[in-house]
């Protein structure tokens, strides 16, 4: 609208500046308003890119404007900056709803704060639901409503000025300083189709009596209506009622008209109220079937668009369901990605209500009733479980029925057997629960305890030497066992697994790096009743091979490794222009369980030349004794610097390499570095000696914080300690007092989540890792913070600088020594460079 308003205004001879953030934008838009000048050769026109949410430039939009203007002040400054994200309020992001404010709001701040001395006319653009909200404006509604009553308030502060213009004082200028307001309802632009996407169905339900205009309309009636000299510009008829619906204090139009127009409509908001209020309250449960219907259709490997589809038509023996809410089911993406298969609905698990009832369904459904399922299947949901609950079971109980009552034919508990020519009848009461943790995996064990049973069996199935799926030809089978999952859900015997925290809320929130997990689990041991939950960026390493035997520790830095994370340095002209490479740990555990292993301890005086009370070598040591089981038994060694009953066994290792060893300790003697029994005796500088291990002499494993400590915590129970692997953590949240409250994290490809802490706020994400973090939830250097429009928390210009690191060099050698030597003879792999 901004762009039509300055075409139509250059029709009629004004000077122009356009100001937006998109140098492209501005150079297209420019072009357009020079065209339609009305006399070329006096008119001139100017652009400047700036951000009005960020108050510094608007400093340099005014002096920039006014300059160009040849340090007149302009007539009349149009503020038309935002945009609009509609949603359910429980569903946008708090940094949503903040943007909203700061780009509808804190733009028209700056740009009137600004201007303020200037123009003869400030114009805002609001919204009509500045008046009138519907259902799904909530993001964008309140600061809509905010800006009106800006231009109130305004209004009578401008009275200050105008009075002494009035007076004739003889420096105030001639003419009154008048603010306008322009109410437009939907606009048809780029923006306004993404807005419309993003609109919940019962948005667009809501306002059906909206029919949006072109922005030339739009700037056309606004134009009209400021040369009228109205305050409260509307564009059509629908906005006149919803503005005399509500005219408070605000300066009437037409003193007659308005007042007439308030009383007629403030009988319509009567009928309007009861309306809306059903329209919201019925809109899940008996409202006919919309026209349209929209879907994620697969169009071609990874692309799913957002479309209308058309209602099915129903069946005689089907249900018609509104669905509510779909759950992501691994189904879903692997269908998208996979070949074949275009046309496919995305979206397998999911619940809502009957809209239809096909005449031959012989179950006693009832139109309006809530259900949820998976393809074929529907079971009934309660009144009091979640739709998101709801949605997140059914191919999970699907699967775990096949697995449990068809091929194992064991009973249902309350119901009689269900037997299949398959199935073996089994009386042993104990059976393996193969991926446990998974979502079929904790149903399994939900009704393994039903049954009384202890174990059970994995999400795929083996049977007569055959690998088995839940696949449509069971679905029949899987609907015979749904009605008893209703039944014990109706019976509150079976629960979603729990992801909520426990009762008492929240101690702390961590990284599950070396520094998170040995903070996390230390305080979970002091106290089990802290909650405590670790947010982990990488996956589990809980057993991987890969991470637990010390001799596939290279494999952890290999390019395609999930568990590590690259870093690219500057070109460095040390290093001839290169850039260096740096790894970090990016799992459960992180550096220590991918790390190279080499037990480092500092010197006593790194902490002696801080000179800090409680952090010298004295008070530190013995934090170094507590958490170690030193295996190392050369006499030759001080022992009284070394734990032996801590968590982690640090041992010379159980591969040596003695021929190279011993070349090298010659080689350093010959050029006079003697060499030491105790590399980390913290006093033992200048001297050579063998690197002890952070490896268990008896097993040979490495010792990382997760299954040192980690793991070991997690399985003896009785903690308050809960982890969550691939979770990234995307900022800090602080309240008005600037203390940590809460994360607010993302799961892979959903939308972010906030989970809040009650206590206090840990982060451990490491040196690379924090840095960004802490940027990225407002605390850190302000100029870096603003640019790229992040609220400040605190100016601290430190973050995210001064990395230092050292460098590793490998150097490949042929060696005349046998293979077992090397760690290719450990691991038997061709790893020649
Ligand atoms: C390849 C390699 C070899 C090494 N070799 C040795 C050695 O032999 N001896 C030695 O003493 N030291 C070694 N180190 C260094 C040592 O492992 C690290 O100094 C140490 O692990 C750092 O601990 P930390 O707690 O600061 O960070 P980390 O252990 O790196 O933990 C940070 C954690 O935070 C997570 N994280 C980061 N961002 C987010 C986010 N946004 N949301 C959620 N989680 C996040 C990461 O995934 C990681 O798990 C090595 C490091 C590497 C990478």
């Amino acid at each position: 609208m901004g762009r039509s308003a300055a075409i139509q205004l250059a029709q009629k001879g004004a000077n122009i500046v356009i100001v937006s953030r998109s140098t492209q934008k501005l150079e297209a838009a420019i072009k357009l308003i020079q065209a339609a000048a009305i006399d070329p050769s006096k008119q001139r026109f100017h652009y400047i890119s700036a951000d009005l949410t960020n108050p510094d430039d608007a400093d340099r939009i005014l002096d920039e404007t006014i300059k160009w203007n040849n340090g007149v002040e302009l007539d009349a400054v149009w503020c038309c900056a935002g945009y609009c994200h509609p949603g359910y309020f429980i569903d946008v992001p708090i940094q949503t709803l903040r943007d909203q404010m700061d780009t509808v709001v804190g733009a028209y701040y700056v740009e009137w704060t600004e201007s303020f001395i200037i123009p003869r006319h400030l114009i805002f653009t609001a919204s009509t639901v500045s008046f009138f909200t519907v259902t799904g404006y909530s993001p964008y509604s309140p600061p809509k409503a905010a800006i009106r009553n800006l231009s109130d308030v305004l209004v009578q502060e401008i009275e200050m000025y105008n009075g002494a213009r009035r007076n004739k004082d003889a420096n105030a200028p001639a003419t009154d300083v008048k603010i306008h307001i322009v109410f437009p309802m939907g606009i048809s632009s780029p923006g306004f189709e993404n807005e419309q996407k993003l609109k919940p169905a019962l948005t667009h339900i809501m306002e059906e009596a909206d029919k949006p205009q072109t922005p030339d309309e739009v700037a056309a009636i606004a134009i009209k209506g400021l040369e009228k000299g109205d305050f409260q510009i509307i564009t059509n008829m629908v906005g006149q009622v919803m503005r005399t619906s509500s005219l408070g204090i605000s300066l009437r139009n037409s003193l007659f008209l308005d007042t007439v127009a308030s009383w007629f409509t403030s009988i319509v908001c009567l009928f309007l109220i009861s309306d809306f209020m059903g329209k919201v309250f019925n809109f899940v449960t008996t409202m006919a079937i919309s026209e349209t219907n929209y879907g994620l259709v697969r169009k071609a490997a990874g692309v799913a668009p957002f479309e209308g589809i058309p209602v099915p038509t129903l069946p005689d023996d089907y249900l018609l369901i509104r669905v509510v809410i779909v759950a992501v089911n691994p189904t879903d993406w692997t269908t998208l990605d996979a070949p074949g298969d275009d046309g496919t609905l995305e979206g397998c698990d999911w619940a809502g209500t009957i809209e239809e009832i096909g005449p031959k369904v012989e179950k006693a459904f009832m139109i309006g009733d809530r259900v949820a399922g998976f393809a074929h299947g529907v079971l009934c949901v309660p009144d009091n479980v979640p739709w998101e609950a709801a949605a997140s079971v059914p191919c999970a109980i699907g699967t775990m029925g096949l697995g449990l009552f068809k091929f194992l034919s064991i009973p249902f508990p309350g119901f009689e057997s269900i037997k299949s020519s398959e199935a073996n009848q089994d009386d042993n009461k104990t059976i393996l629960i193969y991926g446990g943790s998974t979502a079929t995996g904790t149903i399994a064990i939900q009704f393994a305890k039903l049954l009384e049973l202890y174990g059970i069996t994995g999400e795929k199935y083996i049977f007569e030497g055959k690998h088995w799926e839940t696949q449509p030809r069971y679905f029949e089978f899987a609907k015979k066992f749904f009605p008893i999952v209703e039944k014990l859900w109706g019976e509150g015997k079976w629960t979603e697994h729990p992801r909520e925290v426990r009762p008492g809320g929240l101690f702390g929130v961590l990284d599950g790096g070396t520094t998170g997990v040995l903070v996390a689990t230390r305080l979970a041991k002091a106290d089990p009743n802290l909650s405590i939950l670790i947010l982990e960026h990488g996956p589990n390493t809980r057993d991987n091979p890969l991470v637990v035997n010390p001799a596939f520790y290279l494999m952890n830095i290999a390019p395609d490794s999930p568990r590590v994370s690259f870093y690219k340095s500057r070109p460095s002209k040390d290093l001839a222009g290169r850039e260096s490479i740096i790894p970090t740990g990016r799992c459960l555990g992180g550096g220590s369980s991918i790390n190279f292993m080499v037990y480092s301890r500092p010197q006593a005086i790194d902490f002696d030349a801080w000179n800090v009370p409680g952090w010298s070598s004295k008070d530190i040591i013995p934090m170094f004794k507590k958490y170690e089981n030193f295996q190392v038994t050369d006499p030759a060694i001080d022992t009284s610097v070394h734990g032996y009953d801590g968590e982690f066994s640090v041992s010379s290792g159980t591969n040596a390499q003695p021929a190279f060893q011993k070349d090298f300790f010659k080689a350093c003697s010959n050029v006079g570095i003697s060499t030491t029994a105790d590399v980390q005796s913290f006093h033992s500088a200048n001297a050579v000696g063998k690197f002890n291990m952070w490896i268990d002499r008896e097993t040979g494993l490495r010792q990382d914080v997760a299954h040192c400590l980690l793991f070991p915590l997690l399985d003896q129970g009785n903690t308050g300690l809960q982890v969550a692997t691939d979770v990234s953590v995307n900022r800090i949240l602080f309240n008005a007092n600037k203390k940590a409250t809460g994360v607010e994290y993302t799961i892979s490809g959903t939308k972010p989540a906030v989970v809040k802490a009650r206590r206090l706020v840990v982060l451990a994400s490491g040196a690379l890792g924090s840095p960004q973090v802490l940027e990225r939830s407002g605390v850190g250097d302000k100029n870096l913070l603003l640019k790229l429009g992040i609220q400040v928390i605190s100016d601290l210009p430190g973050v995210g600088s001064n990395y230092q690191d050292h460098n590793v060099i490998f150097y490949p050698y042929k060696s005349s020594d046998g293979v077992e030597e090397t760690i290719h003879g450990v691991v038997g792999m061709d790893w020649t460079v």
